[in-house]
């Protein structure tokens, strides 16, 4: 598969509305090589990926050639040793991070991978 030109686009906050956001962390694609910054918003305090991959060209990933593992993550397919230790890290950081703030815990969603 042909990878498509990585297209961005810049969003304002889904909650609030508001562009007014901090980066809070960034994460380098596993399959696409670009950063991806992580931002929370500082009105409502939404954390979210800004700027992020347009509809457009995530149409043009998420292909039908995608979920038979043809696709640009051919790994995505299939349970490995890795995926299994990986998915499990991942549910101890969310109980990690929902047992931080006891009084008010909140957690808004849990969202695929960002390539
Ligand atoms: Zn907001």
């Amino acid at each position: 598969m042909t990878k498509p030109i990585v297209n961005m686009e810049y969003v304002a906050c889904n909650l609030c509305g508001m562009d007014d956001a901090v980066i809070v962390y960034r994460k380098r694609g596993k399959t696409i090589p670009i950063v991806y910054d992580i931002v929370k918003c500082r009105n409502c305090g939404l954390i979210y990926v800004n700027p992020r991959l347009t509809p457009t060209y995530k149409e043009k990933l998420y292909t039908d050639d995608y979920y038979e593992g043809k696709g640009f993550d051919a790994h995505f397919i299939g349970s490995t040793k890795k995926k299994e230790e990986d998915a499990k890290l991942l549910v101890r950081c969310i109980k990690d991070a929902i047992l931080k703030d006891k009084e008010k815990p909140r957690l808004l969603e849990v969202g695929g991978g960002m390539d």
